[in-house]
């Protein structure tokens, strides 16, 4: 049996129409906004991963239901039991990651009107082995579904960042763009102006500046950006969360 719910929600004109946050999803922490406030990453899965490490060392040694030979068998209850604590603990990491994901994106859009996000290839990144743990701990993917239908609810623009914007590599101050930008430098500093800034932060600004272009009317936007600003749209029946959407493609 299935059935459908038909949800009325009101879009709101969020609190401080004006309110721009750019955000940097990173991997040293959840996330960098524009304002300087720095969202600690929750790596959950760093610190259930010694437990679940353990449970599926105890899982292997125990009579499971299939011997070496690949024949069945009844598991001892001793394997059940490690079996049902390991899924717990994975449920568990699931629910802490979400939970930590919903607080960040909720804040976001309940309080600014429009909010800047970079466009992460995430299946890009994911294949890069090294930092695939990271990415995948921090549910980038994630964090970005949860902003694209609470931007739609609470009336906020979100704006994307065209793939190839440089927000890391651009000072956000004299607006001159580096050539090269080393992933272990921290510190972004420039040539041109000689600012020194926190790398993630910097890219934030960036990309809280790109939202201010569009609001002046003045920067490469396309599609229509400037109406959705003032009226925020209902919501569509099938879900289509365009209507606050925009991609900006920056060079
Ligand atoms: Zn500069």
């Amino acid at each position: 049996m299935s059935f459908t719910v038909e949800v009325q929600r009101r879009v709101r004109v969020p609190a401080p129409p004006r309110a721009v946050v750019g955000v940097d999803v990173g991997i040293r922490h959840l996330a960098v906004l524009s304002t300087g406030q720095v969202i600690a990453n929750p790596r959950p899965l760093d610190q259930a991963r010694r437990r679940l490490r353990r449970l599926n060392r105890q899982l292997a040694r125990r009579h499971g239901p299939r011997t070496t030979d690949g024949t069945r068998r009844t598991p001892s209850a001793g394997w059940t039991q490690a079996r049902r604590r390991l899924a717990r603990t994975h449920a568990r990491v699931a629910n802490l990651r979400r939970d930590g994901l919903h607080k960040l994106t909720t804040e976001l859009a309940s309080s600014h009107g429009t909010i800047v996000v970079e466009h992460l290839n995430v299946a890009g990144m994911l294949r890069n082995r090294r930092l695939a743990r990271d990415i995948a701990d921090a549910g980038f993917g994630e964090l970005r579904r949860q902003l694209a239908y609470k931007t739609t609810w609470a009336g906020t623009r979100l704006v994307q960042a065209g793939t190839f914007y440089p927000s890391s590599k651009t000072c956000s101050a004299c607006g001159s763009v580096k050539a090269k930008l080393a992933l272990s430098a921290r510190v972004f500093c420039c040539g041109a102006c000689g600012l020194r800034i926190d790398r993630d932060l910097n890219a934030a600004c960036n990309l809280a500046t790109l939202a201010n272009l569009v609001v002046a009317g003045s920067g490469p936007e396309t599609e229509n950006a400037c109406g959705a600003d003032r009226k925020p749209r209902p919501r569509r029946a099938g879900g289509n969360e365009a209507g606050s959407r925009h991609q900006l493609d920056a060079g």
